[in-house]
C-alpha cells in the first residue's frame, strides 16, 4: 500500500510518515497543494491523506481538482477542528473520510485500512483469502493451512498487493509502485528479491505452489502452474 501524505507542518508530516512506514506502508510526502496534484498524477496511490490548511492551494481545492480529473483515489481529509462545516466541506469536495487533529497513528491506520477496503476490488472483510492462505490486514498476520508465517514488512506489503488481485499477472513495476515510495525504489531487481523470500516462506514445504513467475511479464498468485 502506497500513501501520499499532504501536510505543510513538517513535524506532523514526519510523524505520520514514520508511523505509516513502521506499519509497512510506502509513503511519499507533499508539502503544498501544488506538489500534491503533481505527485497524485505521477504515482498510483492507494490512499491520499490530505490536510485542509495548505499553502498555495488548500486541501479542499486539491480534492475537488483530483475528482475533476477523474482521480478516484480514496482521500482522507485532516481537519484542525471537529466542526460540522469542515466535515461537510470535505465530503462535498469529494473526500471519503476525515480525521480530526491531533490523532493517534493507530486511529489513522484503522481509517486507512477501512478506506482501502472500500476502494473497490478488495473484499469488505479485513481478512483476505486465497486458497489456504490468509492475510489479516488488521493484525497483519499471515497463515497458511492455519500455520502462522512470519513476514518482514515489505514482504507483507508485496503479498498484500498480490492478494488484492489473485490470478492476475502483476508486473514488477506495478508491484514496486504500490510497495516502495519514490525515494527508495530505484533498483529493478528489488521486487525479485522480495518475491524470492516470499515464495520460500509461503510455498516451501507445501505441495501446491501459490506464487508463480510469468516469464517476461511478472508474478501472480494462482492455483495453476504457469508454463
Ligand atoms: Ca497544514
Amino acid at each position: 500500500m502506497r500513501v501520499l501524505i499532504v501536510e505543510d507542518e513538517r513535524k506532523i508530516s514526519a510523524y505520520v510518515k514514520r508511523g505509516l512506514e513502521e506499519a509497512g506502508y510506502a509513503v511519499d510526502a507533499a508539502y503544498t497543494g501544488k506538489e500534491a496534484l503533481d505527485w497524485a498524477e505521477a504515482a498510483p496511490y492507494d490512499v491520499i491523506v490530505l490536510d485542509i490548511l495548505l499553502p498555495e492551494i488548500d486541501g479542499l481545492s486539491v480534492c475537488r481538482e483530483l475528482r475533476r480529473k477523474k482521480n478516484r483515489t480514496p482521500v482522507l481529509m485532516l481537519t484542525a477542528r471537529d466542526s460540522i462545516d469542515d466535515r461537510v466541506a470535505g465530503l462535498d469536495a469529494g473526500a471519503d473520510d476525515y480525521l480530526v487533529k491531533p490523532f493517534a497513528i493507530k486511529e489513522l491506520l484503522a481509517r486507512l485500512r477501512a478506506l482501502s477496503r472500500r476502494a473497490g476490488d478488495v473484499p469488505k472483510s479485513p481478512i483476505m483469502e486465497f486458497a489456504d492462505l490468509t492475510l489479516d490486514t488488521s493484525t497483519r498476520q499471515v497463515k497458511r493451512q492455519g500455520r502462522t508465517i512470519e513476514l518482514a514488512a515489505k514482504e507483507y506489503a508485496v503479498l498484500e498487493c498480490l492478494m488484492r488481485e489473485p490470478e492476475r499477472v502483476l508486473t514488477r513495476t506495478l508491484i514496486a509502485e504500490h510497495v516502495w515510495n519514490y525515494d527508495t525504489f530505484n533498483q529493478s531487481n528489488v521486487v525479485d528479491v522480495y518475491i524470492r523470500n516470499l515464495r520460500r516462506k509461503i510455498d516451501d514445504g507445501f505441495d501446491v505452489k501459490l506464487l508463480h513467475t510469468v516469464r517476461g511479464a511478472g508474478y501472480r498468485l494462482s492455483l495453476h502452474e504457469t508454463d
